[in-house]
């Protein structure tokens, strides 16, 4: 049974993946105790469940009858006069308070350890994601690594605070309570053996069964929407080729489908009314009818009947659940599986990859991360570079597309100080460019230097902390424009984040604000324009300091103001810095100290505007053909 496919999403679990999933004792091992005290309470709690069914079976006996019949059983060493309704009352209900009291313990001490497990797990699973190297997001979906910690995490945290511990409970109750039973009457727990947890088990697959089928019904009134929504969205092509009848029989195939398809689903639904009413109200009967015949022959005791009855209702609810509990451990191990992987995904050497303080040491306080994030950091910054980066030979292909070669052979020299503007026609590999600097991919050939030495021989954090990289599209965090900003420099003061404001051209607008720099930005807050926007990401860059700036510049076009305000922003954030601009704009490119021309993946001309003009190549066109941006 623990092979069967779960059934809703999830991974399988497969045991050749044990060893992986054997991983996830490095989060349990602290609880070990916590574990082994659960796991003592659960066994005792569901013995004692065992008992009170027992005696329940007791009353019933002794209420029709007047006296207790049976010699002692698994009451025996209770001390309490058996033939006594009164006294066993009392009994069931002081065992009824232990067992409240465990369950209290039970649920609080589960949730106590999984919560503390999930905390290191989720916190781990974070980790690991943000250390990835770009070249993962490549090749995997941002919404699958978003269901890794939010799905996976919540079916682990299943496993721990529930499925294992019903598990045992109904594992207890299933052989303590076959136990009781076969001890009270062999023959009527053979003959209920025979009968009801075959027909329970039946009735779980034929419900699964059924699921499945109503599940291709839905599909099918899905497609049929379809139909609807591309008739509908595509009206002006049905009208003038006059196809409407063709659109009238393309949904009338797919709604007779749906109907096809329920009405096999009802059929089935049918039939299983029939099958539960028939075979699992039968057997009941038949099992009923046997202990009465047994108990008129004087063959089997009143109390003894009315327990046999109430246990075999509790072992066989325990072994419907057993069926739902093994499916949920099945998706439980499949997303320990995932999770385990995920961790184990070669990360780039970012300092979080390497190290991270303990658990427990974060900050309680939101304010105090950013702080506690430079304090982190610190170590890891280095000297400042003069920034003189020379491209040689170098050859890229993205690890996902390896026949297809976005440079070539790329030689490329910015000096210290120096502004080069890079531009070419959309898709030559700028952007690429930017990327291999920011060592979000390694050359396949050749190198990159900083200072004459290899990028690979920075450590990669302290080299990244020594970079501005202001992006085309500029996302802004949700939060106040205050902490956007501060995102250049963790922990900045009040006084640094103005002045960076100002020197962007961004502190007037801001000003103008209500809140100030303490208005919110995003789906809670202001909508700030494209200039706006840009103007918060120069800031930040300025707040950064940076040696090395990579600029990508927007492409669409900003209103002339804007325009100015970026354009002299800009200027400020590039004087002194070596630059490297993304250009689409002639007044970026004019001010450039040099342009270089990418084509067919590398550097086709170089020169000044006046120059390349002149020359009249690859440049000259683009300029003539309009495809940079000229403002006003
Ligand atoms: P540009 O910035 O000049 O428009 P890019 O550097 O974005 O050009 O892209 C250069 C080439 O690399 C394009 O052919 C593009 O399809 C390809 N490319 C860009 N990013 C990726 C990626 N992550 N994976 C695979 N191919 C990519």
């Amino acid at each position: 049974m623990a092979r069967q496919q779960p059934d809703s999403d999830g991974k399988k679990f497969e045991w050749k993946n044990w060893s992986r999933v054997k991983r996830v004792g490095r989060y349990l091992r602290p609880y070990a105790w916590g574990y082994a005290v659960g796991i003592l309470i659960i066994s005792i709690s569901s013995v004692l469940t065992l008992f009170v069914t027992r005696m329940w079976g007791q009353l019933g006996g002794v209420g029709v009858s007047g006296e207790a019949a049976a010699g002692p059983d698994m009451l025996g060493g209770l001390g309490i006069d058996m033939g006594d309704l009164q006294a066993i009352g009392w009994a069931i209900l002081a065992i009824l308070g232990v067992q409240a009291v465990l369950s209290f313990i039970r649920v609080y001490l589960f949730a106590h350890m999984t919560e503390n497990m999930m905390l290191a797990m989720r916190r781990d699973a974070f980790q690991a994601v943000v250390s990835l190297p770009m070249s993962y997001y490549d090749t995997h979906s941002v919404g699958d690594l978003n269901s890794r910690i939010s799905a996976d995490v919540t079916a682990v945290q299943d496993v721990f605070t529930t499925t294992l511990a019903e598990l045992l409970r109904q594992i207890i109750i299933v052989i303590g309570g076959i136990a009781a039973l076969l001890y009270f009457s062999v023959h009527l727990t053979l003959l209920m053996l025979g009968t009801l947890p075959v027909m329970i088990l039946a009735a779980i697959g034929f419900g699964r069964f059924i699921r499945k089928l109503s599940k291709r019904t839905q599909d099918q009134v899905a497609t049929s929407n379809g139909v609807v929504q591309e008739s509908l969205t595509g009206m002006v092509s049905v009208k003038s080729f006059a196809n409407e009848a063709l659109e009238i029989l393309r949904y009338l195939a797919s709604i007779r489908e749906i109907r096809t398809l329920a009405m096999r689903g009802a059929i089935w639904r049918g039939a299983f009314a029939s099958f539960i009413i028939l075979f699992i109200f039968g057997a009941i009967t038949l099992v009923i009818f046997r202990g009465a015949d047994l108990m008129a022959q004087g063959g089997l005791a009143s109390e003894h009947f009315f327990t046999f009855l109430l246990m075999t209702g509790l072992v066989a609810g325990s072994i419907g659940g057993l069926a739902a509990q093994f499916s949920a451990l099945q998706r439980g191990l499949g997303a320990i599986d995932t999770l385990m992987d995920l961790l184990h995904e070669e990360r780039e050497p970012v300092r979080t990859a390497t190290e991270l303080p303990a658990t427990g040491s974060e900050p309680e306080h939101p304010s105090d991360l950013e702080s506690a994030a430079r304090d982190w950091l610190q170590p890891a910054s280095l000297p400042k570079m003069k920034g003189e980066v020379v491209f040689d030979h170098v050859a890229f292909h993205y690890p996902n597309r390896s026949d297809v070669p976005v440079l070539r052979d790329l030689n490329l020299r910015i000096a210290a100080g120096e502004q080069v503007a890079l531009v070419g026609p959309s898709g030559a590999g700028k952007s690429t460019i930017a990327s291999l600097l920011l060592r979000f991919h390694e050359p396949t050939e050749g190198t990159i230097s900083v200072d004459g030495k290899p990028l690979s021989e920075y450590p990669l954090t302290g080299y990244r902390l020594r970079i501005a990289y202001v992006p085309q599209e500029v996302i802004l965090f949700g939060g106040d424009i205050r902490s956007n900003i501060a995102y250049g420099k963790p922990g900045a003061t009040d006084a640094e984040i103005e002045a960076a404001a100002q020197q962007a051209n961004a502190h007037d607008f801001i000003l103008g604000f209500p809140e100030g720099y303490g208005t919110l930005v995003g789906d809670r807050g202001v909508q700030l324009s494209g200039g706006q926007r840009q103007r918060i990401a120069i800031a930040r860059a300025i707040l950064r300091d940076p040696d090395l700036l990579l600029l990508d510049e927007a492409t669409s076009a900003l209103d002339t103001a804007s325009e100015k305000e970026v354009q002299i922003a800009l200027e400020r954030l590039m004087t002194g810095r070596s630059s490297l601009v993304i250009a689409h704009r002639l007044s970026t490119i004019r001010h450039a100290d040099r342009i270089a021309v990418l084509s067919d993946g590398a550097v086709a001309e170089e020169g000044t505007h006046e120059e390349l003009m002149a020359a009249g190549g690859l440049y000259r066109n683009l300029v003539e053909n309009q495809e940079l941006i000229s403002s006003s």
